[in-house]
């Protein structure tokens, strides 16, 4: 396993880490080299950036999107989204 030694704070190395406890996903990472191929790693996690740009991506993939593209997060998978608060207000 690759460790993470660059995720820029406490939440998103708490979220990371919950979802790779989850068991990941079954899509294929969808980042591509520097030679523009596909990577076709199995992808750990999906990474978000507020311009509701989204993509899967694998381990080191992920750590390297992190780094590189301010703004990014790990998308959360467990339903608890802003979806979820919104429908759990009353009023
Ligand atoms: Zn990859």
């Amino acid at each position: 396993m690759v460790a993470v030694t660059y995720v820029r704070d406490i939440d998103t190395s708490r979220a990371f880490y919950e979802l790779l406890a989850q068991g990941g996903t079954t899509a294929t990472c969808q980042v591509r080299d520097i030679h523009a191929l596909p990577c076709e790693k199995k992808a750990d996690v999906r990474l978000a950036d507020s311009e509701d740009g989204t993509v899967w991506a694998c381990l080191p993939h992920a750590e390297e999107t992190l780094v590189t593209v301010p703004g990014a997060f790990i998308a959360s998978q467990d339903g608890q989204g802003i979806a979820g608060f919104l429908s759990r207000r009353r009023g």
